[in-house]
Formats: C-alpha cells, structure tokens, sequence
C-alpha cells in the first residue's frame, strides 16, 4: 500500500510537465483533493482525462469551490473543442488576456451562454444549477422549452443531474465538482445514473481506420477502429463528435470522417480538422463606381456579390477559413484583391464574374493562369479550374466554354492556386435569366463550394461529409 502511495505521488509530480520557453503546461490526471471514494471521483478523472477538467498547477481540484461563469465556460468550450484561443471579445469585462476569452467568446456565439445589457459578462459570478442546467442543454442540444424548470427536467430525465433533498435545487451555487458530474454524464452517458442512449442513427465510416476512443476527443484512448464504407448507429454528438457502436466497439469517433443522412450529424468539423489550416478567398468581381458587364438591367457587380455571399454561407459550415475581398458594393483595385489574399495566406483564390460579348455569345467559362513565372501553381490551378467548371456547368445547363489560359490580373499575380470563372453571358438573355435569379445564383454558389470540395478531394483530403451542408 505504502509503495502504491509513493508511485502516485511520482505519477502526479510528473504529470505537470512545464515547458519553459513555451510555457505550455500539461494538464494532471490525477489530483490530490479528489481521493477514489469522492462522490464526484469518476467525472472528474474521466473531463480529466479529456483536459476538460484542469486543477492547479500544484495539483489540486479544489472540488467545493464555487465555479464562476468564465470556469463553466471554458469547461464547456474545451468539452465541445470550441475555439479557446484567448482573444478579444464583445464584453468590457473580458479582456484579451481572461484565461476563458476565447471560450467566452466561441461559446457566446454558439448561443450556450450570453452576456449582460450593459455589455458586461461577469466572468467572476457564481451558476447556480438552474443556469447550469441551461447551460448544458444549450451546450448539448437539449431541448428544454427556453426555461429553467425545462432545462431542469431535461437533466433530470437522463439522469445526468439528481434531485437534491426532493427539489431540482435550482437555486443552489454550483462547485467545481457538481460541475464536473454534469458536464461528465452529459458527455458519457455510461456515468448517469440511469444509462441508457438509444443508438438510433446510421453513419457510414469514410476514410481508413477511423479511430474509436472513450470519449470526444484525441485526449481520450482509441478502443478499436472503424474501416472505410463500415456502417454503425449513432446517439448523440459532443461537440463534433459522435458516440458510434458496432457489434465490436463502441464510442466517440470524429463526425468529420462519416457520413449520415441525419441531420443530428454535426455539420461543423472542429477546429482540429487539417482544412481549418486552410484558407479560401472568393472575389467577387468588380464593385462600386465599377459596375462590370450590363444586360437586361442588371449589373455583373451586383450578381457576382450576391453569388459569392452565398458561397460564403456555405463555407461558414465547414472548417475552412473563409474570406471575401468584397461583403459590399464597393470598388477594390484589382492590386487589392490579390495583396488580401497574399495577406491572408489563401490556399485557393476563386474570382467571380459575369461575362458580356455580343448577345449571342453564351455559356460559362473558368480561367487559370499558365506561366508559372508569376503564380507558380498552374497544376493546381488548372485541377481547381476544372472541378469548379464542371460543377458549374451541371448546376447551371449552361453551354461548356470549357476551361483556358486567361490573362488577368488576379490570377496573374497570385501567389496560389487561382482561378477566374465567368458564370455566363449577362446580354444573352438565356444565361441573363439565370443570371438573375437567386434559385439559380444559391445553384452557382453551391456549385462553386462542391467544386472546392472536389479541389481539395483530389488533393487528399478528407472533406466526404461537407458535401452533406448541399446535397
Ligand atoms: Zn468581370
């Protein structure tokens, strides 16, 4: 007993790793205020695990300390894998440098907490275990009627909270272990008091050893492997995750890397994701005092913006950094549009047109640049111009002017795969009555965004569930 004692304590010393330089600390597994026989023993060790749960840096949890709203916040945010890069946000209160800005901030704009009228967030108030409640059925797509009693009900009918003394014990200041009990049975059914999820969901694995793990992130240990085209049931996501079973394995596996006629499927592949390193800038041509090609009484300046803001609301689904040079009717020097996507280190440039000739000319065309002399990403650009072409041409019916060597300025001084398309001819009246029409600018949109993701298929990446966001 002595020597197991002894070999728990190294275990502990050893689990805080500080990295001077960086000063990244690894988080413990393990804390000297929560012995086994603590009621809150297995949630803690198990958001442990996950870094969900951190203690001090001298390795205590201080388990009866009241949680304040920016602690549950960022318990929260590392549960789903929001974004916790500390930075600015809304609230005057929350300055750039708060532990919890950047969970603050990712968690403010999933809607799962808000701020107060006076701007303020105060990050230092206790939750009591209504707001709590709240907090997590938000979190988890609870529903729960936007009430306190709801959200209460909620927890309580999956056991993921207890009645305290014959009441929900709404009013109740939450500690950092009561913390941990929700946010653990929230994430791993398997510590609620009643578990029982229904696995109800197909998915269907696409990619190659698909790892299983205990629970919804790559802290957590792999159990087992899922091989490309296996099928399994679903019950619920955490964050991007989804808790999957076989007759083998069960678990959570990443939601980027299946496929699901469920809308229960996370859309939004986290932040982990090798394409959120990505970056894509869509330009859409001309603006302002420029108003590009004229036919019938529309303005190419006009179509291409209103095309582009759809593409941007697609992307806004994926993990992909997206940028416009453009959100408005404004003039952009063509030197501009390429010094913003050399700025934003874009992986792919798609500049938007619409063409004019004689009236009788029709169909689209997609440009790239040829010499590599200026952008030496010709293969590339070619591959890119090519899938966004004939996606373009399927959605629209237009005529296939095919794909060519243009020489324009901004695919011309990119430094990057980059591609110019003409959607069609706005003085020809069949392609300007496509032209025209927002069902059939939302088709050139979604065209353009299946193009991307066809680009960056072919390139090797794994982007099999984005095609759900339009099919
Ligand atoms: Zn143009």
């Amino acid at each position: 007993m002595r020597v197991i004692k002894m070999l728990l304590c190294f275990v502990l010393v050893t689990g805080f790793l500080v990295q001077l330089g960086n000063t990244k600390v690894e988080a413990a597994t393990s804390f000297y205020d929560v012995k086994s026989d603590h009621r809150a023993y297995d949630e803690i060790m198990y958001l442990a695990q996950g870094k969900i749960a951190n203690g001090s840096l001298s390795g205590y949890y201080y388990p009866n300390k009241v949680v304040t709203r920016a602690e549950a916040t960022a318990m929260i945010g590392r549960a789903l894998q929001l974004n916790g890069q500390q930075r600015k946000t809304q609230f005057k209160d929350v300055g750039i440098n708060h532990f919890a800005s950047g969970y603050i901030q990712s968690a403010v704009g999933r809607k799962i907490v808000s701020g107060y009228v006076d701007n303020s967030f105060k990050p230092n108030n206790t939750v009591t275990r209504s707001e709590m409640a709240v907090m997590i059925c938000k979190a988890f797509g609870y529903s729960f009627g936007n009430s306190q009693s709801g959200a209460a009900q909620a927890l309580l009918s999956r056991g993921i909270a207890q009645y305290v003394n014959g009441s929900f014990g709404a009013d109740i200041k939450m500690n950092r272990a009561d913390t941990a009990e929700f946010l653990a049975k929230a994430i791993n059914y398997k510590l609620r008091t009643n578990p029982e999820v229904n696995f109800d969901k197909e998915i269907n694995v696409a990619t190659d050893s698909l790892q299983v793990r205990t629970g919804p992130s790559t802290n957590y240990n792999s159990v087992g492997t899922l091989e490309d085209g296996e099928t399994a049931t679903f019950a619920y996501s955490v964050g991007n995750w989804i808790l999957v079973k076989t007759s083998s394995v069960e678990g959570f596996v990443h939601s980027a890397y299946v496929t699901s006629e469920s809308d229960d499927l996370p859309a939004v592949p986290s932040s982990s994701s090798p394409l959120s390193l990505k970056t894509i800038v869509i330009d859409p041509g001309h603006g302002g005092t420029d108003p590009g090609a004229i036919g019938y009484g529309i303005y190419e300046k006009s179509v291409v913006l209103d095309t582009s803001l759809r593409v941007k609301k697609l992307f806004a689904q994926t993990p992909f950094n997206f940028k416009l040079t453009r959100e408005t009717d404004k003039y952009i020097t063509l030197q501009n549009r390429v010094a913003f996507a050399k700025q934003n280190k874009a992986d792919t440039f798609v500049s938007i047109h619409a063409n004019a000739f004689n009236g009788k000319a029709n169909g689209t065309e997609t440009y790239y640049y040829r010499t590599a002399a200026t952008n030496p990403y010709t293969n590339d650009s070619i591959l890119l111009a090519k899938s966004i072409q004939k996606r373009l041409v399927a959605a629209w019916g237009t005529n296939d002017r095919g794909i060519d060597h243009g020489n324009f300025h901004v695919i011309r001084e990119n430094s990057m795969p980059a591609i110019l398309t003409e959607l069609g001819f706005i003085d020809n009246k069949a392609d300007n009555n496509k032209l025209r029409s927002p069902a059939y600018r939302q088709l050139a949109a979604e065209a353009i965004y299946q193009g991307i993701l066809d680009y960056y298929k072919a390139k090797g990446y794994n982007v099999n569930s984005l095609y759900n966001i339009v099919d």
